[in-house]
């Protein structure tokens, strides 16, 4: 087997999710581009005893390399380069020239920002910073904190350990510099290519596509397929090392063949992706006019750099007033049929391309709940319609789940609406 790692992500703020992960998923995908599997992602809150735990899980689990980010700061609770010190059995001790490296950066930072800051307490967290375990190797710091590649302890052996700070856009920079250390290099002497591929589909029940891969069963060696189903869409990740490409491309082309109706992509473009490359390349622009949604569907749009090209206007119409004066949808019909109906859809598409001149347009009006349904009109129920140069298809659909689920759920819908106007 290649080279493992073990990633253990320090933080209660982490731990409690008030604010989400990105680096564990972040530092798994690099190892994975970098040919290293990756084990566990381990989160743990500010408390010395459960990161040595999660140190000594991962090192008797037989990681080559064990990576930890967060708590390299220069407050109490930041205590990761001293735990791992002390489980790598290397005690800290100051770096003279890393001391000045952090006192120059506090020095700037604080006159750049016009701080007043104490001189002693700012010393005596430059010097924390600047404890550096016997025979560690260090990062230069992206921020104020150093990060440090900590060798096993002489007497036992046993993965190195990359400490890297917390703040994403700190960590990243000093990645790189991480996987080049020599100690590292060594750790992950056995790396392998790891491929990860994705194909998505839209339509196909999971129990389906679960069947094709039981009747395949003999023909996917070497391949680990996990599936997910997200909004309505079917995604499709293989991962694989470079003897079972041949595997692969014959599961590709076996989900390709058998559902040629609902194949989105095999290339792992997203229906955002998709929609948006179609409409560049056909030179199409469209307008959005978005009520239970709001703004949702325009947002999505405007995700890529270059969306100027194809988004006109995104109207978020949400009161009845604001159908009829922004899109020219007409108050009677309003007052007959009520704004959640696919005739209030199709004048909202309707109004939109004509009122900002787009090829392309898209109505969506729903109720997102949980309050206001009715037994005709329940929480959930949506409608849509997309006009494009050539077709209008209006549709409805009753979409499950919380308020939340319902708005995503129904801009994906209208993302998929637009895709079939511009290709059926
Ligand atoms: P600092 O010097 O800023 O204290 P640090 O290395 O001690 O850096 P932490 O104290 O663990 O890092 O985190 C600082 C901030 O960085 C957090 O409040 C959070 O905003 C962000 N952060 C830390 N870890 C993560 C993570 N895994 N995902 C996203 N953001 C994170
Ligand atoms: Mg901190």
């Amino acid at each position: 087997m290649g080279s493992r790692a073990g990633i253990v992500v320090t933080g209660t703020e982490v731990l409690t999710g008030r604010v989400g992960d990105r680096n564990g998923p972040w530092l798994a995908e690099q190892l994975r581009v970098a040919g290293v599997d990756v084990a566990n992602v381990i989160v743990v809150g500010d408390r010395p005893d459960d990161l040595r735990a999660a140190l000594d899980f991962l090192a008797r689990s037989g990681v080559d390399l064990i990576i930890t980010s967060g708590g390299l700061g220069p407050t109490a609770d930041d205590l990761t380069a001293e735990i791992v010190a002390g489980f790598q059995g290397r005690p800290g001790a100051l770096d003279a020239a890393l001391e000045q490296q952090i006192a120059g950066i506090v020095a700037r930072l604080s006159a750049g920002r016009g701080w007043r800051v104490d001189p002693e307490a700012t010393a005596a967290a430059t010097r924390k910073q600047a404890l550096v375990p016997a025979g560690a190797g260090v990062l230069a710091p992206v921020g104020t904190a150093p990060g440090l590649v900590v060798p096993a302890p002489d007497d036992r052996p046993g993965p190195p350990v990359v400490v890297l700070p917390g703040p994403p856009g700190e960590l990243r920079p000093m990645w790189p510099h991480a996987l080049a250390h020599p100690a590292v290099v060594v750790a992950l002497a056995d790396r392998e290519e790891l491929h990860q591929r994705t194909i998505r589909l839209w339509g196909t029940p999971e129990s389906e596509l679960a069947a094709t891969l039981r009747a395949h069963d003999a023909e996917l060696a070497g391949l680990e397929i996990t599936t997910c189903l997200r909004d309505g869409e079917l995604e499709i990740v293989t991962r694989f090392g470079p003897a079972a490409q041949a595997a692969y491309d014959g599961f590709e082309a076996t989900i390709a063949d058998e559902y040629a109706a609902t194949l989105l992509s095999t290339d792992g473009r997203t229906i955002d992706q998709l929609v948006t490359d179609t409409l560049r390349e056909r030179g199409l622009t469209i307008a959005t006019a978005e009520s239970c949604t709001s703004g949702l569907l325009a947002a999505r749009l405007t995700d890529r750099p270059g969306s100027s090209a194809w988004l006109l206007a995104g109207l978020a119409t949400y009161s009845n007033a604001a159908k009829t004066e922004l899109l020219g949808v007409p108050a009677d019909l309003i007052a007959r049929v009520g704004a959640v109906s696919e005739e209030v859809a199709i004048a909202m598409a309707e109004g939109a391309r004509s009122r900002v001149g787009s090829d392309v347009a898209v109505g969506i009006t729903g109720i997102a709940g949980p309050d206001g349904g009715t037994p005709d009109k329940p929480v959930g129920l949506v409608h849509f319609c997309a006009v494009g140069p050539d077709r209008r298809i209006a549709r409805k659909l009753r979409i499950p789940g919380s308020r939340d689920d319902v708005r995503k759920r129904a801009t994906t819908q209208a993302l998929h609406l637009v895709r079939a106007v511009l290709t059926d």
